[in-house]
């Protein structure tokens, strides 16, 4: 199996101090071998982020970007920029930004495909809520998404992230993660052929100290999107060792 990827999504936390302190944490313990890592800071601290990661094994990514390299969108942050300030990554269609910004699978593609033309490795997040789960029609809601979230040629990662597993402590079970893979690894190879089974899958949603090891020992899982666990030090760490 090729390398892991354990990304730190911040979300919206971190003032200059706090950012400062804990990628310091995060570096003094990161192992010298080990999966990939990937932090993602509020835009506002890409900038401190990206001179203490300079030279080190830890890439920075960022939570959003616009579908257009510049314009007149008050308030947004282009791919171009961001691949300015030296982000490699970047997190797409969130559900969080599904939610509360009304993101469709559209726009989450047209983001993917600037994204990915300024350079910058898109990550992709779908998932599904509570009620689709317990009706069964999840596979539905997951199919549409990677159907209408991810461009064609897309050369990117997924993250299944289901909605009632994310900052909830109730991570899915190893079961329902096997099953979930394996349904998303098809559509992914329905959607582009061969180059399909290459696309990395993350697994997101409560993941933390002492769930890692199971969750990142399921085939096909390729990796971890890591929210609340990811501010805290120790607990990213002990995520980064379980890889
Ligand atoms: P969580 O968040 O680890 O706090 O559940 C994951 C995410 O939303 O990416």
């Amino acid at each position: 199996m090729s390398r892991q990827m354990i990304v730190g999504n911040w979300k919206m936390n971190g003032l200059r101090e706090s950012s400062r302190e804990l990628v310091a944490a995060l570096l003094a313990g990161m192992p010298k071998t080990g999966p990939d890592v990937v932090i993602c800071p509020p835009f506002t601290q890409l900038a401190l982020l990206a001179d203490s990661l300079a030279s080190t094994s830890v890439g920075l990514g960022a939570q959003d970007c616009h579908q257009d390299p510049s314009g007149a969108h008050t308030g947004d942050i282009s791919a171009p920029m961001l691949k300015e300030l030296g982000v490699s990554h970047v997190i797409l269609g969130h559900s969080e930004r599904r939610q509360e910004h009304g993101e469709l699978d559209e726009t989450v593609r047209e983001k993917a495909v600037a994204a990915a033309k300024a350079g910058l490795t898109p990550i992709v997040c779908v998932g599904e809520t509570n009620d689709q789960r317990e009706n069964g029609d999840y596979t539905d809601t997951l199919g549409w998404q990677i159907k209408g979230s991810l461009p064609d040629g897309f050369c990117g990662i997924v993250a299944y992230e289901p909605i009632w597993a994310i900052g909830t402590g109730l991570a899915a079970t190893e079961a329902q993660i096997a099953e979930t893979m394996t349904f998303l690894r098809q559509e992914l190879v329905r959607q582009f052929g061969e180059a399909g089974k290459a696309i990395k899958i993350l697994y997101g949603g409560s993941v933390n100290a002492d769930n890692a090891v199971a969750i990142l020992s399921i085939p096909e899982v390729a990796g971890a999107l890591v929210g609340g666990a990811s501010l805290k030090a120790d607990a990213f760490l002990s995520i980064v060792g379980a890889a």
